[in-house]
């Protein structure tokens, strides 16, 4: 099951949410690491629901399947992106995949520098995609907090606004079972001399070890871990 992603590779939030023309809605805006126009990337695998040009070029976008919250809940999810200047590749029904770089920040719309704006919402998308809120500004319906929907990634985080997002947690993927690499003697060439043997094990289990993760500071870690799965500390 697919864990939304925080769109953009560099986290850079200049707007948070209830504050500007953000008030009464959860939307931020980012502007990625500096002044230039960045890629911005489907969070979940989805469908192009909505597309409003007459505005700010924006873009709804439907998980095609449930999604994992970071609190655990397991639901569709619609984001609303918003400023990319040119979408004439983009159109309602539109399949997007994970991670692929499907919209750009941008200056479309009432924007002053290049960014995207960036809404959630729980469940699949509704019509008509948004609505008024009490400060005059339309915003998507069902709005959650960007933070209680989106995972980081390895995404460079330069400013959070004060948001906890959390980190995707490190996965442990195709760890070599114990018949792969420990049970090896079975196999063993009859003639082959016994100090070989321990060499060709130990390059074999090198070679099927997956580099996932390196401690960069002394601390306390967490993992989560999958039944069957094996951690190797090297
Ligand atoms: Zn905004």
């Amino acid at each position: 099951m697919e864990k939304a992603i925080y769109p953009l590779k560099n986290m850079r939030i200049t707007q948070g949410y209830e504050e500007g023309t953000h008030i009464d809605s959860y939307a931020i805006d980012d502007a990625g690491k500096n002044t230039n126009i960045e890629n911005v990337y489907a969070p979940f695998t989805g469908t192009i629901k909505k597309i409003y040009t007459q505005d700010a070029n924006e873009v709804w976008l439907e998980s095609e399947n449930p999604v994992e919250y970071p609190d655990g809940t397991i639901d569709y999810m619609t984001v609303l992106f918003a400023h990319d200047n040119d979408i004439s590749d983009l159109y309602v029904g539109k399949k997007i995949k994970q991670n692929e770089a499907f919209y750009q920040e941008g200056t479309a719309g009432n924007a002053t520098g290049n960014h995207c704006h960036i809404e959630c919402a729980k469940g699949k998308y509704i019509e008509p995609g948004w609505q008024q809120n009490e400060a005059g500004y339309y915003n998507i319906i069902n709005a959650k907090r960007p933070e209680e929907c989106l995972w980081l990634n390895n995404t460079n985080v330069i400013d959070n606004h004060g948001y906890n997002f959390m980190e995707i947690p490190i996965d442990i993927i195709n760890a070599p079972s114990d018949e792969e690499i420990i049970e090896s003697p079975s196999t063993e060439a009859p003639n082959t001399p016994p100090e070989e043997e321990t060499d060709n094990e130990a390059i074999t289990e090198e070679a099927k070890l997956r580099l996932i993760y390196t401690c960069t500071k002394t601390d306390l870690y967490g993992i989560y871990l999958k039944e069957g799965e094996q951690v190797y500390l090297k």
